[in-house]
């Protein structure tokens, strides 16, 4: 809870790799009392309509909001657009691309799968018929499905995570691009997650910083498993980088237990919350 708000600023629906429909995401984030909910679908703003219908009704404040795939170095980045306008051409247009790149990297993924006598036509046919926008997290389900490895974890562990046989690179668009659209539809950009990323500690110092010359303004201190440790650090990295900080649950799955909708740790006291700037 951070100042008697409860908030949860990162989440997914069918709309890209979560489990459950935007209107049923938050019916499940009010019952596990959220009060401000974004809507964070992985490079899609394709849910926010019916999951602001949905909120109405429970009460619930609900912020339209992206995670956007993006390139730094050679390293793939997530960057969350929060309060932005999902009508927005500009947007729009570019998160078109983003899904051509997805379905592009997802056929060049299975024909790898193909290569290395895996079943990658069926393999894609299970992945496109999902609602959402094609992702790894839907093709590692169907290599469960299927039965060629026994977990998701499995899945990218053996094939799809960084450096496996089926890491197949996507054309992800650069860092400050990307940054510039979620500006440009009046959002705030904040950088998920930044303890995930395989980074040194300078490279990571590096990574803010240009994140920030760029125009992005918030750094994700809190998200779904972090320690208090990790916490604690990034709340360090966004204070020497002049960003406000965010708090998200990056909720998939409810089957899933490290990223509880609604069960964020308190912001540490020396981030500025990003909620903050929007008057809440
Ligand atoms: P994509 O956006 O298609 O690159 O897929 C990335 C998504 O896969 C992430 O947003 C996570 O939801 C999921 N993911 C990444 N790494 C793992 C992992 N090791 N185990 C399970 N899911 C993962
Ligand atoms: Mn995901
Ligand atoms: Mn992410
Ligand atoms: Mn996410």
């Amino acid at each position: 809870m951070n100042d008697a708000l409860n908030i949860d600023l990162h989440t997914h629906s069918t709309c890209s790799d979560g489990a459950l429909a935007p209107g049923d995401l938050v019916a499940a984030a009010a019952a596990a009392g959220v009060e401000v909910l974004a809507l964070t679908d992985h490079d899609t703003v394709a849910g926010l309509e019916i999951a602001a219908k949905h909120a109405v009704p429970l009460g619930l404040r609900l912020v339209p909001g992206v995670e956007i795939s993006a390139a730094w170095r050679c390293q793939s980045i997530h960057v969350l657009g929060l309060w932005i306008d999902p009508a927005d051409g500009g947007l729009r247009r570019a998160l078109d691309s983003q899904a051509a790149r997805r379905y592009e990297r997802m056929r060049r993924i299975c024909a790898r799968l193909s290569e290395m006598h895996l079943p990658g036509d069926a393999l894609l046919s299970a992945v496109l018929a999902h609602p959402g926008l094609p992702s790894r997290t839907h093709l590692a389900a169907a290599l469960v499905a299927d039965g060629h490895v026994r977990s998701s974890q499995q899945a990218f562990r053996q094939f799809l995570g960084r450096g496996k046989a089926a890491d197949i690179a996507a054309d992800w668009p650069a860092l400050d691009a990307v940054v510039g659209w979620v500006r440009s539809a009046g959002g705030v950009a904040a950088l998920a997650h930044p303890a995930r990323y395989a980074l040194s500690a300078g490279t990571r110092r590096q990574l803010l910083a240009d994140f920030a010359a760029s125009g992005g303004t918030a750094l994700e201190v809190i998200t779904g498993g972090n320690s208090p440790h990790t916490v604690e650090a990034c709340a360090q990295l966004a204070v020497n980088h002049g960003l406000a900080g965010s708090v998200g649950s990056d909720f998939h799955d409810p089957n899933l237990s490290w990223n509880r909708l609604g069960r964020s740790l308190k912001l540490p006291a020396c981030v500025a919350p990003v909620w903050r700037q929007q008057g809440l």
